[in-house]
């Protein structure tokens, strides 16, 4: 691309061009942006030089000769780059009249690279810093072969089709306003998910044996001082001040959740311990890094806290495991696992840190998992598990984590009486499995391209009489629904079925009763799927004790009126 541009605006310079995930881009010194004509050009002479299979040829030198040959060639910036760098000599990449800067390896010429996309240019300032000339940077993308250039072209469309602020507008679920900036203003639909994302967690956490509590959001700056968060995270805490005293909004619930531990005198009988706690927490982000859902300063973890002995820690563990991959399989979602080890400075001794991590070891080899290993990437007070997911698009997002923690035990002086009758520390086991509701319910939003599945959509079913000799009916039909805890909406608006039908389709409504003549006589709804299909009359209570039963099971697919 850089030798396209030079041929085609022989006085630009260029800066620097780093591969980056999917693709590449290169910045370069043109006092004009790119306009898109220009892309489409570049892309053109890019094929020419492909076509004509210039071998790469490499070139190794000392750098004072590397940087004479550059200043002489009227590249600023490559002097800029080799003058900063720290080594005797540096190679050099020809291909035709095209001389860079580069570290290699390459392909053998440029026949091999032909399945590229130019995909948009901005400014972008030399080095990232603002005191510095604005340059003009060219984003591209390249594959191995067509077909996975087209299958990516098609995920950034989709990617951008399935953007969850834009479908969050259109589908009425949030909005952001700038007297909260970084805080969802939920809407019914919205609030509608997380109610359901709430009652989901409720159910299988219930089942596993947690208890639920709530802590306080306002806290006194002692409590925050003792687990350390004021010496560590008070940049990213809002304070409060109060009768003299200060208060920080809570941006996490760990410490809180010790409250209750040392509520009571626990013995090893009482362990393990398993407190859910979906507090609310604020973070102060840089208001200009929120973005939608994605990048918040308020949310709600799915937060809980595992108090137990280190013999039970393998359990625990095991079955938290057994817990994520069951979760995800709801949402048809990929999960993957890390896990991250002892680092050089570290807390605890070396017997907790040797059995913390054979119990995570052994957890994930007892689940049958496949997991990366991230020798010392664990944090200081624990090794951990981090989750990701990958969605429909293929896109992955780190989700889940599982963190072993020997410091806050310590720091809050938690025990257990034994059973030998003396005194121990349990360990802390800290886990969210959506991470927050507020960032899953934005990647849900895109995994789904905002087509729920029925248990969790906003409105379930939508009555549509055909017209108003048919609205007693609609009426009839709506409030069944309603009996039936149906989230259900009744369209009798004067405006023609087909209008109506195609509106609800694109809300992405997930059924369609349509009722006229033949169906209040016979007691039957016309029954249409948001895809379109029509599945014809069916008789009211077929349909709802369907849909009773694809709510109440959680499916993913739209089910009714197929038995
Ligand atoms: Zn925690």
């Amino acid at each position: 691309m850089a030798q396209a541009v030079k041929r085609l605006f022989p006085g630009v310079k260029v800066a620097i061009g780093p591969a980056i995930e999917d693709g590449f881009y290169y910045d370069f010194a043109k006092a004009e942006p790119f306009a898109p004509e220009d892309l489409a050009k570049i892309e053109a002479a890019m094929r020419d030089i492909v076509s004509a299979d210039y071998p790469f040829e490499r070139q190794e030198l000392p750098r004072e000769q590397a940087i004479a040959f550059f200043r002489e060639r009227g590249e600023p910036y490559k002097v800029e780059i080799l003058e900063g760098l720290d080594a005797p000599r540096v190679s050099l990449y020809r291909q035709g009249d095209f001389i860079d800067l580069c570290r290699g390896p390459h392909v053998p010429s440029t026949g091999h690279v032909k399945y590229f996309k130019l995909l948009s240019s901005s400014g972008a300032y030399w080095r990232g810093d603002e005191r510095n000339p604005m340059l003009q940077r060219i984003y591209g993308t390249a594959w191995p072969t067509q077909e996975e250039l087209e299958k990516h072209v098609w995920r950034l469309e989709e990617a951008k089709k399935r953007d969850h602020r834009k479908l969050g507008r259109e589908l009425d679920l949030y909005v952001f306003h700038d007297v909260s900036p970084g805080a969802p203003v939920w809407l019914p639909h919205g609030w509608t998910l997380v109610r359901e994302l709430e009652r989901f967690v409720r159910e299988v956490l219930d089942a596993r044996g947690y208890q639920e509590i709530s802590t306080p959001i306002l806290v006194n700056k002692r409590l925050w001082e003792q687990s350390g968060h004021w010496e560590h995270f008070r940049e990213n805490m809002f304070l409060v001040e109060s009768e003299e005293q200060t208060f920080g909004l809570k941006p996490m619930n760990c410490p809180e959740s010790t409250l209750v531990y040392r509520h009571a005198l626990r013995s090893y009988r009482d362990l393990p311990l398993r407190f859910s706690d979906m507090g609310r927490l604020h973070r102060n982000e840089r208001s200009g890094t929120l973005t939608g859902l994605f990048r918040v300063r308020q949310f709600t973890q799915d937060d809980a806290h595992i108090y137990c002995r280190l013999d039970q820690l393998q359990d625990e563990i095991t079955s938290l495991l057994e817990l994520v991959r069951e979760w995800y399989k709801t949402f048809d979602l990929q999960p993957s696992f890390k896990l991250a080890t002892r680092p050089a400075k570290r807390l605890g001794t070396e017997a907790q840190w040797d059995a913390a991590e054979a119990a995570l070891h052994q957890a994930l080899k007892a689940n049958g998992l496949a997991y990366q290993l991230d020798p010392g990437e664990g944090t200081f007070y624990g090794p951990k598990i981090d989750v990701d997911i990958q969605d429909a698009l293929g896109r992955r997002w780190q989700v889940a984590t599982i963190q072993v923690d020997f410091q806050q035990p310590d720091r809050f002086a938690l025990e257990y009486i034994d059973a030998d009758g003396q005194a121990k520390r349990p360990v802390m086991v800290h886990r969210a499995i959506f991470g927050s509701f507020e960032r899953f319910v934005g990647i849900l939003t895109e995994h789904y391209a905002g087509a729920f599945p029925t248990w969790l959509a906003p409105v379930q079913a939508r009555v549509l009489p055909v017209s108003e000799k048919h609205q007693e009916y609609g009426r009839a039909v709506y409030a069944k629904l309603r009996d039936a805890r149906v989230r259900g909406e009744l369209d009798d608006r004067n405006e023609k079925l087909g209008y109506r039908i195609r509106e609800a389709q694109l809300k992405k409504v997930p059924y369609m009763l349509v009722v006229g003549e033949r169906e209040s006589q016979n007691g039957t709804v016309s029954l249409r799927h948001r895809t379109g299909e029509d599945r014809g009359a069916i008789p009211l209570d077929r349909v709802l004790a369907d849909l009773a039963r694809e709510i109440a099971t959680r499916a993913s697919g739209l089910t009714v009126g197929r038995s």
